[in-house]
């Protein structure tokens, strides 16, 4: 009998994965591992929300294998350790995995083939699994990736992508393999109250629901805050739950305008993913300085408090920051003007946002989420990099009636639409009565002190 390893990161699904069904074809028989290693707590990326996520994500992807004849294999500790030993113990020839593009995929590769040598067995790395494409696959002339959307996405959308596979019908595992228990739901733990049901299963029947029915209105509707008409498969993208060349192929072939702008965003992904894998140091440092002299956690411990807990006075700001809070998610018009206020008005650095999104985000990933941060900072891909979203006119033009505010901001509720993005000009009386912040910072001296910091006033 020969054995191969399919090493499971952030591709936790049977679907349409590479590594499996390379591992099938190569073996009689398979071991599906998967390794909670305590390095990723020691880089602190093990939020409440996304452990709560991943739990249900291992515990679908055991059931779907046993259904198949197999199991899934689980140890807990360091990656390159409980792979030789499980190799030891199986006999593999081979083990194959996921790309990833981060220092800390690119170091973990390295320790597991340290860990692989003398062994006998080979490490197979898959391209294109955790993206649709994988990065490198298209890139300009005289450079190793595209530094900006448009020209990537007219590349990328012109390159032929692979046919999804559908999941295999069997999946022998050698017996005797030890596995320690799956991690269960920790009641105890931090986890926000809107957190989604995880897993695979539960991932494509959302990709279904969404393909019948919100995917014709997108183009229309995902920027309406209150209107919550976007997909939200960003955490099983992110875990791997939901294959992205599958979710591709499918909005292209329902079509239409809908669908068209759909895969315009799922392509910023693999777009952010190609910038990493050329420049992994972004994910600390800034893909292209602007000299910023930001302000640190001392100097503005009180505004970004104010602006962690949804209590900056700006409402549309406030809103988006609860929803953070109890949902350990956030509509994208969201993130993007919360982080321009954040790092535009308070002149706060993105790190420190992207710090906190990553604590609460159930999609929290280094890669979009740092560079998304980038673009909104400006030190990043954005073409415009000194442009400042106004809170008060985003909130207007895209929660117009002020619905996406009175759902999280109770202390608004009887606000009319004409006063809720400016509670501060309400009569006098009124405003008395309201408990609500005053504005944190006046927009206009947000703004000048921005612009003086970029040399532009
Ligand atoms: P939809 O609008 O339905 O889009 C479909 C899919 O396209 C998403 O699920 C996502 O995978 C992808 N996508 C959409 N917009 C973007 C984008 N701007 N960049 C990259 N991919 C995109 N996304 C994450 O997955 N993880 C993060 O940690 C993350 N952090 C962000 C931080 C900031 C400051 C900003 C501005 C954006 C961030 N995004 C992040 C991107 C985006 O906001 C989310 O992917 C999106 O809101 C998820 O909701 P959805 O699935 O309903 O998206």
């Amino acid at each position: 009998m020969t054995v191969a390893v399919v090493l499971f990161t952030s591709d936790l699904r049977l679907h349409d994965h590479p590594p499996l069904r390379a591992a099938l074809r190569a073996a009689d028989e398979v071991v599906p591992l998967f390794v909670l290693d305590p390095a990723v707590h020691a880089a602190g990326f093990d939020a409440p929300n996304r452990l709560a996520f991943l739990a249900d994500c291992l515990a679908d992807l055991d059931g779907s294998l046993r259904r198949r004849g197999g199991r899934l294999v689980l140890r807990t500790g360091p990656a390159a350790r409980e792979l030789g030993v499980v190799v030891a113990q199986c006999g593999a020839h081979e083990v194959h995995m996921s790309a990833g593009v981060t220092r800390f995929a690119h170091r973990r590769e390295e320790q597991l083939r340290t860990a692989l040598d003398g062994t006998g067995a080979r490490l197979v790395v898959h391209d294109a699994v955790v993206t649709a494409m994988a990065p490198g696959a298209v890139t300009p002339a005289g450079s190793d990736h595209f530094a900006v959307f448009t020209p990537y996405f007219r590349r990328w959308s012109e390159a032929p992508l692979r046919t999804p596979d559908a999941a295999p019908r069997q999946v022998p595992v050698p017996s005797g393999v030890h596995s320690d228990p799956l991690p269960g739901w920790d009641s105890g733990a931090d986890v926000s109250r809107g957190v989604p049901a995880g897993g695979e299963s539960e991932g494509r029947r959302r990709l279904a629901g969404w393909a019948r029915g919100g995917l014709e209105a997108y183009e229309a509707r995902h920027d309406d805050l209150a209107g919550d008409a976007t997909s939200r498969l960003s955490p099983y993208l992110h875990f791997g739950a939901l294959s992205p060349v599958d979710v591709v192929e499918r909005a292209r072939r329902r079509g239409g305008p809908g669908a068209e702008a759909f895969v315009r965003q799922l392509c910023w992904r693999d777009f952010h993913y190609q910038v990493m894998a050329a420049r992994p140091e972004s994910a600390a440092c800034d893909y292209r300085t602007r000299q910023d002299d930001w302000r640190s956690e001392d100097e503005a411990a009180e505004e970004i408090t104010a602006w962690q807990q949804g209590r900056t006075g700006y409402p549309v700001v406030d809103a988006a920051m609860r929803q953070l809070l109890h949902e350990g998610w956030m509509h994208n018009r969201a993130r993007l003007l919360v982080a321009s206020f954040l790092c535009k008005t308070l002149y706060v650095d993105w790190r420190i946002g992207a710090r906190h999104f990553l604590d609460l985000l159930v999609d929290g990933d280094v890669v979009n989420n740092q560079l998304n941060w980038q673009w909104v900072a400006g030190t990043g891909t954005d073409t415009r990099p000194h442009r400042v979203l106004n809170p008060v006119v985003q909130g207007k033009r895209f929660d117009p009636q002020g619905a996406y505010v009175r759902r999280w901001v109770p202390e608004l509720q009887d606000v009319a639409p004409t006063h809720i993005h400016e509670p501060w000009r309400l009569p006098e009386r009124e405003r008395a009565g309201l408990d609500y912040p005053e504005q944190l910072v006046g927009l206009a001296d947000g703004l000048a002190r921005f612009k003086h910091a970029r040399g532009r006033d």
